[in-house]
């Protein structure tokens, strides 16, 4: 497909461009008394189009141009002027939807009240299914070609270079490219295959009969999904087991539903794997982005032999909270300290510069260029689309960065990680042409975590009190829990239930329970008496949406174990690895995530960078332990 493959599927624009985090999106408008609605801090999208009838313009252009397309069919074997042609007319018009997609997308989550916005950014998503319906003949007909023959186009062709990484990528997908009648019933089948998904979500998102519980305050709480997020904090012991049995309880009753739906789903992209002739439904998830299987080995080995060090978080978070007896599932979520310190943007903006530095003046000048002008939406509003993204694919204008700015220190942090986007977009698009520009979740992920590990490190570092550094010390421990060792458990759960289908077997809610009551006992060290489970939990694996996301969650502890490589390196000052990071986010999407970051001194299939977060993690402790002990 020479449309670079970062914006497809769908899925992955909604992971990527809004933020998948490890628990289901919560969809609750979130209201601060701060109103402050300065021009600044709203986006202005008249650098995309300057009106409405401007958009409507384009995108009618753009269907058409579409449908031109079709008339290309037939034309990439004549020459390689021909080719070059016809690969620049498709990339044109794919760059131009981008630009609408962006425009439309952008505008319905400021107010995602507003209906005619929401059917704009419809209309602008068709235009993506029909882009790809008009050029589906393009990757067949070019491995009709063969190698030598687009080698020697290739060669005399200059121009062509920068369709080469995605005609090459055609290539090597070739054995797992059907003939043109199959892949057309296999388009089809998209349909029936994403039913699971469509099901679940509507299911484990509006019909579920969320119970209200009283807490101990009197107050009463929805135990929907946003209500346990928030009522499993609850500083109260009995408040928590409370919220947890109730909420846990409801998703028991449907444990046969949810676990006949999940086998569909699994069952789904077991036939995907088969007709594609793939050994694995890992392997083929792998494929996708060239990434070597013992990538994956590698992240489950190194986090199963430093399990140690999770329990050794929660024997320390079991001291915290001051729990006499046993450590329970519950216990994972209220916070280690309490800060009130605010973060107002202007805070934010400033701290994060200040963090930021030792990525040097090249990185520096392009997030300033951000900061300074209109490029953010900063404060939540009435209607306002929840949480947080960056939106970089207008290639010839400049990143979009949506926030719900709550002036505290997550706000801060996550200003941080979604600039760590805007940057790598700013600088990708300056190196690469549009074809190579876009990048990979893996490299994205990696980039913004570490400016939150940045951050955290200067913020630790420059604390007044041994409270706020107790405060950001947690904070840093509680996601490197969240997202490397939570993402890993979740990964091993997706290879097993993909593994129990290919080898023929069904899976039934029962089934996928006991399979995840293995792994939660293990991670939280049941039998070492670390943390205890009871088996009513074992019903959580039918909360998280990810499962139905075909082999993502484990692209969440390679990125933050990468990033903590990566800080590790040029937090020491190290002029060569600020220089490769610079290089590694210019490099765009010019090839394999794997390869890049390799270039970058992570190798990913090695045991060094998932030991750098450990190491990371168990200072983070020392120093904990040490102000603990201290006090
Ligand atoms: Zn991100």
């Amino acid at each position: 497909m020479i449309m670079n493959k970062h914006y497809f599927p769908l899925t992955l624009i909604l992971c990527f461009l809004f933020g998948c985090s490890d628990e289901p999106l919560v969809q609750e408008v979130v209201t601060t008394p701060n109103a402050v609605t300065s021009e600044q801090y709203l986006w202005d999208l008249t650098d995309l189009y300057p009106d409405l009838s401007a958009w409507q313009v384009a995108k009618e252009k753009a269907a058409q141009q579409i449908k031109d397309l079709t008339k290309l069919q037939g034309t990439l074997g004549n020459s390689s002027a021909t080719l070059l042609s016809a690969s620049d007319q498709i990339s044109a018009v794919y760059k131009d939807v981008v630009r609408i997609y962006v425009h439309a997308n952008l505008n319905a989550d400021v107010d995602t009240r507003i209906a005619e916005n929401q059917e704009r950014s419809q209309l602008a998503r068709n235009l993506f299914s029909d882009l790809s319906a008009a050029i589906s003949w393009y990757n067949p007909e070019l491995l009709a070609l063969g190698e030598k023959t687009i080698a020697q186009f290739l060669a005399q062709e200059p121009e062509l270079a920068k369709h080469g990484f995605s005609i090459n990528d055609a290539l090597r997908r070739a054995p797992h490219t059907l003939v043109s009648e199959i892949e057309t019933l296999l388009a089809k089948t998209s349909k029936l295959t994403s039913g699971a998904n469509s099901i679940y979500s509507v299911f484990a998102n509006a019909n579920m009969p969320w119970p209200t519980v009283t807490l101990s305050n009197g107050k009463e709480v929805r135990l929907s999904q946003a209500g346990y997020s928030a009522g499993r904090q609850a500083t109260s012991r009995e408040d928590r087991k409370m919220v947890f049995d109730t909420f846990w309880s409801v998703w028991q009753d449907y444990e046969a539903t949810l676990g006949a739906i999940m086998n569909s789903q699994i069952q789904g992209l077991a036939f995907k794997t088969d007709a594609r002739n793939y050994k694995s439904s890992l392997g083929r998830a792998l494929f996708d982005d060239n990434m070597p299987p013992e990538v994956y080995e590698t992240l489950v080995a190194e986090v199963n032999q430093s399990l140690p060090t999770l329990h050794r978080y929660f024997k320390l978070r079991k001291r915290m909270l001051g729990i006499k007896d046993e450590m329970r599932y519950y216990d994972i979520y209220p916070p280690l300290v309490n800060l009130n310190k605010q973060f107002s943007i202007e805070d934010s903006i400033e701290v994060t510069r200040r963090a930021l530095k030792p990525l040097g003046a090249e990185y520096m000048a392009a997030y300033d260029l951000g900061v300074k002008n209109r490029w953010m939406h900063v404060y939540p509003s009435e209607g306002k689309r929840s949480g947080a993204y960056m939106s970089g694919g207008a290639y010839d204008v400049h990143p979009y960065v949506l926030l719900n700015h709550n002036d505290d220190f997550e706000s801060a942090s996550t200003f941080a990680h979604e600039y760590g986007h805007a940057v790598h977009s700013v600088l990708a698009n300056a190196q690469q042409p549009w074809e190579t520009a876009g990048y990979s979740t893996f490299i994205a992920e990696t980039a913004s975590i570490m400016n939150e590990m940045l951050l955290q490190d200067m913020v630790i570092e420059e604390a007044k009190t041994d409270d706020e550094k107790l405060f950001y010390l947690g904070i840093g421990l509680e996601a490197l829990r969240g997202t490397f060792y939570r993402q890993t458990m979740f990964a091993e759960f997706e290879l097993k239930i993909n593994q129990e289908v290919e080898s023929g077997n069904v899976l039934t809610g029962s089934k996928l329970s006991s399979m995840y009551l293995e792994l939660l006992k293990r991670y939280h060290g049941h039998d070492q008496g670390v943390i205890t489970i009871d088996d009513l939990y074992s019903i959580e694996w039918a909360y998280i949406p990810h499962f139905y996301y075909d082999f993502y969650v484990f692209q969440y502890a390679t990125s933050i174990a990468a990033a903590s490589g990566l800080a590790k390196q040029i937090s020491t000052g190290n002029q060569q690895a600020q220089q490769d990071f610079i290089t590694l986010l210019k490099a765009g999407g010019s090839n394999y995530p794997y390869e890049l970051m390799r270039k970058a001194g992570i190798d990913m299939a090695t045991p060094a960078p998932y030991r750098a977060l450990v190491e990371r993690m168990n200072k983070i402790m020392d120093e904990m332990e040490t102000i603990l002990d201290r006090g």
